[in-house]
């Protein structure tokens, strides 16, 4: 063969693999005529490195890349889209060199300069990438969405959404887009396409922030054709789920005239966070067959553990025939949450039979044994957790504060203090609660005993007055919440009514003096005397309060009652 024919046949077979998913046989016969070929060019080298990247395998892609001199711009994206598949610190110090080199030519290409915003991301430098998207010039729907994808996924919603609002309105509901196909890139540049991707990215950051009144607001400028998307429907299912509003998300699950395994999957989890195990349980028994996946079982499982559906639980579990890891895991705190923990404790042993341990089957069991303020069962489980993860530093860390706050709740303030000073010394963080809620059209965020805010004074006063009122209700503060010794200037009551929830609703009483409903979201669980409170105020001050925090959903009715029954 000549050197022309070797590189015929060779593009032949990768632009044939690319329509199809690359087989690796594909890539091993390219790579045979790859090397056999004496003239490599660089589109050789740039489809071989497309057909390592599909194929994933793109520590050979960055190899392939290094043997050469000068790359052009189609090699410089893939070797980015290769180090965003690996995305580990090597590749993110890799990115940063090439791009610090490579010509300035280069950054005018706009599926470059995406491809490198997405592959800092993923490296987790969200930092770099949000500096280069600043300084582009020329600003594509799929560079926000890139930006905006990854600084969801970093707990930056808020900053997600605050650049959707940067993009200029003929971008994005262009009907017809002028750019032709770039064969080069192979990027579709289809608009309706475009667009469904940017508003999957909004969906998202607003699921993740939880707060109905900014998902309601977005949600209405939607256009119908992005609407219409059953990707956009599905998504829309999880976020309604996710700000509390069960109704909306059946009312689209309802409209779906073919669901997929998408849809259902979604429907089962926001009843399941909502604390409706029962519609849950009737969902996933009405869901076909060959719809139902891991995800189906883990929502389901969640669905029966937060609603207290032991037995409905046990029996989709023991029917499950090939348990992964999470399946485990949320049976265990299915178990745990009932107290039932010598059986939660078989099913450790049960998994650990087939599978090498994981800490993450350990965490609920903890948590579980937190909530009975059972020091014995929580030191034994954490003494377990270090023997066999010695490495795994910050959910050790997770798991230790947890431990403190055992010995604290039941009364053991001194072992408490020492795991804290143990822990201060080791570098590890206690992560910081933040509640965030709407007022006005506004986010605020709250820490505990914050007085950040204009109004501090106003809202520390305001959540004085709730007190004495809740105290006349009869509410006990339950200092056994409190997770280190009391100072001499403060109380149990001064310290419990800092925490951030208070703060938020106080906030909402001031600006708005009778609140119909109130809700919020909270990065952390909620502490039981804050739940305490949370029912009382909604009786006493006729609103509906929804809480969302980093376990589930709790409406909190005008009745007093809260829809976790407790169980959360
Ligand atoms: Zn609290
Ligand atoms: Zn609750």
């Amino acid at each position: 063969m000549t050197s022309q024919e070797i590189q015929n046949r060779f593009i032949t077979i990768i632009s044939c693999s690319r329509l199809i998913k690359v087989q690796c046989g594909d890539v091993t016969r390219a790579q045979l005529l790859f090397d056999k070929s004496t003239k490599k060019t660089l589109v050789m080298y740039g489809a071989m490195m497309k057909g390592y990247i599909k194929n994933n395998s793109a520590t050979n892609a960055i190899d392939l890349f290094k043997e050469v001199k000068n790359p052009n711009e189609v090699m410089v994206n893939l070797v980015f889209n290769a180090c965003a598949q690996l995305a580990t610190e090597y590749e993110l110090n890799l990115l940063k060199s090439i791009s610090s080199v490579i010509s300035s030519s280069f950054y005018s290409n706009h599926y470059v300069l995406t491809s490198l915003i997405d592959a800092f991301i993923k490296c987790g430098d969200v930092k770099s990438a949000k500096s280069l998207f600043d300084k582009s010039t020329r600003k594509t729907l799929p560079m926000y969405g890139a930006l905006m994808a990854g600084l969801t996924i970093n707990d930056q919603e808020e900053q997600a959404i605050a650049i959707f609002n940067e993009i200029p309105l003929n971008e994005l509901h262009r009907e017809n887009h002028s750019e032709k196909k770039n064969l080069l890139f192979e990027k579709k540049t289809d608009c309706l396409e475009a667009n469904v991707t940017i508003y999957l990215c909004l969906i998202k950051a607003l699921a993740k922030l939880g707060i109905f009144e900014q998902a309601q607001s977005f949600v209405q400028q939607i256009p119908s054709s992005v609407l219409a998307d059953q990707r956009i429907r599905n998504a829309l299912i999880h976020m309604w789920g996710k700000v509390g509003s069960v109704d909306e998300a059946r009312r689209i699950f309802e409209n779906i005239s073919q669901l997929d395994h998408i849809g259902w999957t979604a429907m089962i989890n926001s009843y399941g966070l909502n604390g409706m195990g029962v519609e849950a349980v009737k969902l996933f028994h009405q869901m076909p067959k060959e719809f139902i996946n891991d995800l189906t079982y883990v929502c389901v499982l969640n669905a029966c553990s937060h609603s207290g559906l032991v037995d409905v639980a046990r029996s989709i579990f023991n029917n499950i025939q090939k348990k992964t890891e999470i399946i485990y895991t949320t049976m265990i705190d299915c178990l745990s949450r009932r107290a039932a923990f010598e059986e939660a404790q078989q099913i450790i042993e049960q998994f650990e039979r087939d599978q090498a341990p994981a800490l993450t089957i350990y965490m609920p069991l903890l948590s579980g044994a937190r909530n009975q303020k059972n020091t014995k069962l929580s030191q034994e489980v954490v003494d377990r957790m270090q023997k066999l993860f010695p490495n795994m530093k910050s959910s050790l860390v997770a798991a230790s504060i947890l431990l403190a706050n055992v010995y604290a709740s039941s009364g053991d303030i001194e072992k408490a203090t020492d795991i804290k000073i143990e822990l201060h010394k080791s570098g590890g963080k206690k992560q910081i609660g933040v509640t965030v809620t709407d007022i006005d059209g506004k986010l605020w965020k709250f820490r505990a005993h914050d007085r950040s805010h204009a109004e501090s004074a106003e809202i520390h006063e305001q959540a004085d007055r709730m007190s004495k009122r809740i105290i006349e209700h009869g509410h006990k503060y339950d200092a056994s919440w409190i997770v280190r010794p009391v100072q001499p200037d403060e109380t149990i009551e001064t310290l419990l009514c800092g925490h951030s929830e208070r703060l938020a609703m106080a906030a909402h009483f001031i600006r708005n003096r009778k609140p119909k409903r109130i809700q919020m979201t909270k990065n952390l669980r909620m502490c039981g005397d804050c739940h305490e409170v949370t029912k009382l105020v909604a009786l006493i001050y006729q609103c509906e309060i929804v809480v969302r925090d980093a376990n589930r959903i709790h409406h909190f009715n005008m009745n007093g009652q809260c829809s976790c029954q407790d169980y959360f």
